[in-house]
């Protein structure tokens, strides 16, 4: 499932080839990906209007129209966006074609269809949205802050780490590699973390996210970026996908449990 370091790469990918394109026409594939509205509202209102600029909050991408609406897409489990060129055919999967007047095309695919575009007057204003915790990368996102959300909290580390009202953006990979920089156990209830240890937290959290969105994401299923390529930092997964398989810190084996009906990855060597 794309996280945060997908989604900001997309994010940088159309904002690089994408801003300023007129939409010409949409086409609707899937109702399904569709959120409020029918598929005709939806298409009628796009048609003729200019992508402004593109946002993040989290794992939502925000598209800004030149109408003052913008479009708010949610990639979910295999949800891909990609720019392609008037020659290129649309994915297996696409669910939405956005047309670019001049030529190419934005199209949404999504294999299992749990992700959804919706176009609104004011994303802030989705409950969605406004339940988001801090974002990791901005400034505000502190130990402090962390430390404020997790206290007291029973709960082990990790299923609190997946929580989007916690800190916004985070999915199971980048839990998982996090926790494993931090030299902390994902079952360690939250209120048993040390200050020390969530300052380590929150350091791991900000450096694990920065450099997967230097190798432009992990690609472990369907995720590819907005120019229809493979990130790379599924190479550097200390712990994600790599059950049985050596620590690079300490030589133990790798293990997988499941916590919290989650698939959970860490080394029983150096997470305590
Ligand atoms: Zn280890």
């Amino acid at each position: 499932m794309p996280e945060l370091p997908e989604v900001e790469t997309i994010r940088r990918d159309l904002c690089a080839s994408a801003r300023g394109r007129r939409i010409a026409s949409v086409e609707v594939l899937n109702r399904g990906s569709v959120r409020g509205g029918s598929p005709a509202e939806f298409s009628r209102a796009l048609a003729g209007r200019r992508l402004a600029g593109f946002r993040r909050r989290g794992k939502y991408l925000i598209a800004d129209l030149d109408s003052g609406r913008s479009l708010v897409v949610h990639l979910k489990m295999t949800g891909v966006l990609q720019l392609q060129k008037p020659d290129d055919s649309p994915p297996r999967a696409a669910r939405i074609i956005f047309s670019f007047a001049g030529g190419g095309r934005l199209a949404f695919s999504d294999q299992r269809k749990f992700g959804f575009v919706q176009l609104v007057d004011d994303p802030d204003i989705l409950p969605a949205l406004g339940k988001l915790g801090p974002e990791p990368l901005a400034p505000s996102f502190t130990a402090r802050s962390l430390e404020k959300r997790i206290r007291g909290r029973m709960a082990p580390i990790k299923p609190l780490l997946l929580d989007q009202s916690v800190v916004a953006g985070l999915g199971n990979i980048y839990a998982c590699e996090a926790l494993h920089r931090a030299g902390i156990k994902p079952q360690r209830p939250a209120s048993s973390l040390s200050g020390k240890e969530i300052a380590g937290l929150h350091r791991s959290i900000r450096g694990v996210l920065k450099s997967a969105i230097r190798a432009r994401g992990s690609s472990v299923d369907t995720y590819r970026d907005g120019r229809g390529k493979s990130g790379w930092f599924q190479v550097s997964h200390r712990v994600y996908g790599r059950q049985g398989g050596k620590c690079r810190l300490c030589g133990c084996a790798i293990v997988r449990e499941t916590l919290r009906g989650r698939g959970t990855y860490w080394c029983p060597g150096c997470q305590h």
